[in-house]
């Protein structure tokens, strides 16, 4: 059976890439379990490479096919910010909603055709031989005017959806991860290894 370290500490990352990859014959661990424990500097200047660097700084612990992942929040209007220091943006204790509060405001006067702005998701695969794939996905949306909804996490309260009318914070788990950046960069990331195997 082959075996995937996903690089991340988080419980639902954990659970959506074992559910995408739940018909192909691998064992998935999360770093914790694979009893990997390492400082990493992320210090790209892209999703992309940030992702690799972690990808890449993992695979020098384990023989296992390592997966990581690096997403964030593109505004148009702000120059494409908070970007990748999405989860750095006004610091990491700041809550998201001081966070989305702060967004909000800097779009003040912004009408609705300029505040566009799109959910980026990087995966990154390092395989044992060395091999490196990566993808890029994203979910495209605007920011709205007040924070909506109770689900999700981070900035979906205000990154809305024109297709559904609400935010990304309105949508069940299953319907957000069906339209995900992250969803689509797994799924994307599940074809390019199978076509691998
Ligand atoms: P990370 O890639 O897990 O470090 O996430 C980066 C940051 O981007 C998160 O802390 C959130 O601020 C933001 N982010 C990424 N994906 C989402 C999402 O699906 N909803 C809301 N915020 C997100």
């Amino acid at each position: 059976m082959k075996k995937i370290v996903f690089a991340t500490g988080n419980k639902d990352k954990m659970r959506e890439i074992r559910e995408i990859m739940a018909d192909c014959e691998v064992e998935i661990f999360s770093m914790k379990e694979a009893g990997i424990d390492v400082d990493i500097v992320e210090n790209g200047t892209t999703f992309e490479e940030n992702a690799l660097i972690k990808a890449k700084a993992i695979a020098e612990h384990t023989d296992a096919i390592v997966l990581a992942d690096d997403s964030g929040l593109e505004i148009d209007a702000l120059n494409k910010e908070p970007g990748i220091y999405s989860a750095r943006y006004m610091g990491e204790d700041t809550s998201y909603t001081v966070k989305n509060r702060n967004l909000i405001e800097r779009l003040e006067g912004v009408p609705k055709e300029q505040r566009t702005a799109r959910f980026v998701c990087a995966i990154a695969a390092v395989l044992p031989g060395g091999k490196e794939l990566v993808t890029r996905q994203t979910m495209e949306g605007y920011i709205g005017y007040e924070p909506e909804g109770e689900n999700g996490f981070g900035y979906d309260p205000i990154f809305f959806l024109e297709e559904y009318g609400c935010s990304s914070a309105a949508l069940s788990r299953e319907q957000k991860n069906a339209i995900s950046h992250r969803g689509k960069a797994l799924r994307a990331m599940r074809d390019m290894l199978l076509s691998q195997w």
